[in-house]
C-alpha cells in the first residue's frame, strides 16, 4: 500500500502506521522520527530544523522536499509506504504529487484521522516516546512495563521537548492553517478517505476494507 496519513498532531498516525505496516511489510515514513534523528546525531539538517521543532512550528518546506527526494527512492519503498506527517502543507503536497510522477509511483489514497480536540488535547499531554526507536507509550493507558524504560529497545522513554502545553497549542494552530487545507486537497484530487474514529483498530479495518474495494 502506497498511502499519505493526515490528521492532527495526536489523531493516531504513527499509531496507525505501525499496525499498517505490520500487515504487509510496507514502510512507515515519519518526517518527525527523521527529523528528530538528525537533531538527536547533530547532523547539519539536525541543526537547520531543532528550532522549528522545539517551538511546534514546521521546519521549512525546502529542507522536507529534499529529505523525502531521496527516502522515497530508497529500495524499501517498493514494497509500499505509508507517509505518517508529510505533506504538511499545499506547497509540499503539489512538490510530492510531481516528485511521484516523476519517479513513475501512484499513491492509493489519503487518509483523513478526524479526531475531537478534547480527545487530541488529552493524547498529547499523556503521550511520551522512545528516544531509542520512536515507539509510543501513553502514562495512562499504555505506559512502559517500566517507567521511563522502552519496552522494545530499553531506551528512555520520555515526553518530548515539543510536547509543553504551549507547544502543543502552537502545534495544533499550525496544523489547523497549514495542514488542514490538505483534507480539501487530496478530496478535490478524488483521492481522500477520511475516518471519524478514535480506536486504531476501527481506522485499519475502514483503510483495509478501501483498499481491498
Ligand atoms: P506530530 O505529533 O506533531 O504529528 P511529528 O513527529 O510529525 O509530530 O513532527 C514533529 C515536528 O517536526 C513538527 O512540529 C515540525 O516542526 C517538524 N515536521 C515534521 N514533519 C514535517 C513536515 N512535513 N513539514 C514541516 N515540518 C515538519
Amino acid at each position: 500500500m502506497k498511502l499519505i496519513l493526515l490528521g492532527a498532531p495526536g489523531a493516531g498516525k504513527g499509531t496507525v502506521a505501525k499496525m499498517l505496516t505490520a500487515m504487509d511489510g510496507s514502510v512507515q515514513i515519519s518526517t518527525g522520527d527523521i527529523l528528530r534523528g538528525a537533531v538527536k546525531d547533530g547532523t547539519e539538517l539536525g541543526k537547520k530544523a531543532e528550532a522549528f521543532m522545539k517551538a511546534g512550528d514546521l521546519v521549512p518546506d525546502d529542507l522536507i522536499m529534499g529529505i523525502m527526494e531521496e527516502r522515497l527512492q530508497q529500495d524499501d519503498c517498493k514494497s509500499g509506504f505509508l507517509l505518517d506527517g508529510f505533506p504538511r502543507t499545499i506547497p509540499q503536497a503539489n512538490e510530492l504529487k510531481e516528485l511521484l510522477t516523476r519517479i513513475n509511483v501512484e499513491l492509493d489514497f489519503a487518509v483523513e484521522l478526524d479526531v475531537p480536540r478534547d480527545v487530541i488535547l488529552d493524547r498529547l499531554t499523556t503521550r511520551r516516546t522512545c528516544v531509542g526507536c520512536g515507539a509510543i507509550y501513553n502514562v495512562k493507558s499504555m505506559p512502559p512495563k517500566v517507567e521511563g524504560v522502552c519496552d522494545k529497545c530499553g531506551a528512555d522513554v520520555v515526553q518530548r521537548d515539543d510536547e509543553t502545553e504551549a507547544a502543543i497549542s502552537n502545534r495544533l494552530d499550525v496544523y489547523n492553517e497549514k495542514t488542514a487545507p490538505l483534507v480539501d486537497f487530496y478530496s478535490k484530487e478524488d483521492m481522500l478517505l477520511s475516518i471519524t474514529a478514535t480506536s486504531s483498530d476501527v481506522v485499519v479495518a475502514a483503510i483495509k476494507e478501501k483498499l481491498e474495494a
